[in-house]
This record gives structure tokens, C-alpha cells and sequence, in this order.
């Protein structure tokens, strides 16, 4: 089988995600990487960006964040195709015929192996069960979606995390008004807590419940917060909700089990699962695992198309490929 000129697709931008892209395009294949989040980096960057890691691979101490950002810059010379804010529902075909990957948006994303990297499965944002939010058909946005939209608007954000103050401060430089609102006391580090009161003109700040959303016409107009008990009543075009994330119960059809513990392919040839979302009591969940699991799925994916050669240096440091990308990049 040749090599194949569509791109492989990969479920999950978590570090075992991306570190397979990287490994792919240094095999010089192109990859589509789909995720249920608005951005790449799976637990690091969703669950504990400013958490320091001590045990990845030759850094002894490096944030969460800074791990994805390494990655990132690592995977930028292949420009992979980054779909995020989409959920995986399903996968089919061979090897022979190519894969599909149906999404819960609805798209058909296609490509010539499928690598699995879901680790616990799609994080997606905690929805808000507030009073009033199923008559709400516009004006609420999770997570940082939307908040490219609060030019001018009265926006009001809710959480009491990194994130939710981050977000804050970042809309307050273009909305008209922004309110934080948080339930429970803030959490963040010093520096954001030093940055939040600095903005303590272009933004205020609520601890309260979010107790009900009014909309007219189906968009979202008054948000009501109750303070020690007393309610209080703000117009805004915009709720941005950070209130956290959770697991998506659904699970993928189509995926089968592994049946080669090496490479991770399951008992369809050409799709793997790697990192976190194998099924090994044994297995540790860490970070570095998944990069191991990573090289060994895209090695096998490359033996199957291209069985009968050698292809590729096993080193990136004296491979010819590796040094035009280097100067690409
Ligand atoms: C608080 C905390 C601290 C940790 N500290 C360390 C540490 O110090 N050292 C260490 O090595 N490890 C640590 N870990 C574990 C480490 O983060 C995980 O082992 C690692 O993130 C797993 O990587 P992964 O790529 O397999 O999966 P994940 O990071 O879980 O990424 C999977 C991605 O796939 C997406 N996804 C899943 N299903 C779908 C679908 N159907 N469609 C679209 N997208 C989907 C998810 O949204 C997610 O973004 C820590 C974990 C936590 C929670």
C-alpha cells in the first residue's frame, strides 16, 4: 500500500494527540486532530494549566501550559488541521476504502488511518442549569467561544477560576461593561488576583448565585444575582460561562478493541488507541506513556503503507527531512 496523500486523523489533542501529529508529520503525512475543546492540550490545559510537572520526558519542572505550548511549537512546522469544539460520535471504513469520522456538528472528516488519543473521554464545558437558560437561544457562550463577540456589549462572565478571571480581563478591554460573577471564592494565583484588582475600573466584581436568566426573544437580556439572599438585576448581551468542565458520557461507535498491545491498533487495522484512553489497569497515567504509544502507533501506521521499504531514518538527528524543517521552521 503507498503512502497515502489524505491526512490521518487524530481524536484527541491531549499531549499523546499532538505528540502523534508531530511524529506523523516528521513521517511527512499531513493530520486532521479533532477535539470536543475549544483548544488544544487536553487535561493539561483544560484541568491544571498552571500545575508544575515533574516527571516529563528531560524537563524536570515545567507548567501544564507551557508542556502544550512546547508541543505546539513542536507540531507547527506540519500545520495540522486543528478542529476544535467538535465531538467525535463515530468512526468507519478500512484501510483499503479510507476512514470517516463523523462529528456531533455533523461533519464527515476523512482520512487514511485514525489514531484515538480521547483519554477519558471529550471534556466538554459543565452546563449552566440556572432558572430561564432553556428559553435562552443566543447570548450564552462557554469556555473562551464568544468572547471574540463582546466588542461593545455588556457582558457578564461566570466562574471563580484562573480562567473565568483571565476571560474577564480579557473581554474588559473591548466590552462595554463586564461583570465577574462568582458563586464560591476566587481562585487564582497572584499575579491574576494582582491583575484583577488593577482592573478594578473597567470591571466589577460579584459574589453571589446566579439565580435566573430573562431573554426576550429568545436572546439573552437581564441576568439576576442573589446577594446575601437580596436580588440583584443586570442587563447584558453576553454571559460567558467558565464554570468548569466534565466528561461526556457518550462513547465512540465504531471503535473496537486493541488488538495489538504494541502499536495500540484495535481489530479494525488502521485505527489505534493511544494515551490515556487505553484500557490497561497496568497502564500509568501519565504523559510520558502517551508519547511513548504515540511513536509506536505512527510506526506501525507507516509499516502498513509502506511494508516493503525502509523508510524512514530512525533518527530525527540525522534525517534530511527533519533538517528542512528545522530550516521551514
Ligand atoms: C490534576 C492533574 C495533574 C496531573 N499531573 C501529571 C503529572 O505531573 N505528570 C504526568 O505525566 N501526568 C499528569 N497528569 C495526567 C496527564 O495529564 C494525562 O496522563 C495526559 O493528559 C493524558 O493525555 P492524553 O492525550 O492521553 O489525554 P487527555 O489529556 O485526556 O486528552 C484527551 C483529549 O481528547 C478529547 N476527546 C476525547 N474524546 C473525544 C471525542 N469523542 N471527540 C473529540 N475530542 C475528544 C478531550 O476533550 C481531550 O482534550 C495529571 C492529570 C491531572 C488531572
Amino acid at each position: 500500500m503507498d503512502t497515502p496523500n489524505a491526512p490521518l486523523i487524530i481524536i484527541g489533542a491531549g499531549p499523546a494527540g499532538l505528540y502523534a501529529a508531530v511524529q506523523l508529520g516528521m513521517k511527512g503525512h499531513r493530520s486532521t486532530i479533532i477535539d470536543a475543546l475549544p483548544y488544544p492540550g487536553g487535561q493539561c490545559a483544560a484541568l491544571y494549566p498552571a500545575g508544575m510537572i515533574n516527571d516529563a520526558p528531560s524537563h524536570h519542572d515545567i507548567s501544564a501550559a507551557s508542556l502544550v505550548d512546547q508541543l505546539k511549537d513542536q507540531l507547527q512546522p506540519f500545520a495540522p488541521l486543528l478542529l476544535t469544539s467538535r465531538r467525535a460520535k463515530s468512526v468507519w471504513g478500512s484501510l483499503d476504502a479510507g476512514f470517516s469520522v463523523e462529528t456531533n456538528t455533523g461533519e464527515t472528516i476523512t482520512g487514511a488511518a485514525v489514531i484515538y488519543a480521547g483519554g477519558a473521554g471529550a471534556l466538554i464545558p459543565r452546563p449552566l442549569m440556572t432558572s430561564g437558560i432553556e428559553a435562552v437561544k443566543g447570548g450564552v457562550s462557554y469556555l473562551t467561544e464568544g468572547a471574540q463577540t463582546s466588542a461593545g456589549k455588556r457582558v457578564a462572565v461566570f466562574g471563580d477560576g484562573e480562567a473565568a478571571i483571565d476571560l474577564a480581563l480579557t473581554v474588559s478591554r473591548q466590552a462595554k461593561s463586564v461583570a465577574l460573577i462568582h458563586s464560591t471564592p476566587l481562585r487564582a494565583g497572584q499575579r491574576t488576583m494582582n491583575d484583577l484588582a488593577g482592573a478594578a475600573r473597567r470591571l466589577s466584581v460579584v459574589n453571589g448565585d446566579l439565580s435566573r436568566v430573562h431573554s426576550a426573544d429568545g436572546l439573552l437580556s437581564r441576568i439576576e444575582i442573589s446577594v446575601n439572599g437580596a436580588a440583584q438585576m443586570h442587563d447584558v448581551d453576553l454571559l460567558l460561562v467558565q464554570a468548569g468542565l466534565e466528561r461526556a458520557r457518550e462513547t465512540i461507535t465504531g471503535l473496537t478493541d486493541i488488538n495489538n498491545a504494541m502499536t495500540g491498533e484495535t481489530e479494525t487495522p488502521g485505527i489505534f488507541i493511544i494515551g490515556d484512553a487505553l484500557p490497561s489497569a497496568s497502564r500509568p497515567p501519565v504523559i510520558a506513556a502517551g508519547f511513548s504509544e504515540a511513536s509506536r502507533a505512527v510506526e506501525a501506521i507507516q509499516q502498513r503503507f509502506n511494508a516493503d521499504e525502509l523508510t524512514t531514518p530512525p533518527h530525527t538527528t540525522t534525517s534530511p527531512d527533519e533538517q528542512a524543517h528545522r530550516n521551514v521552521a
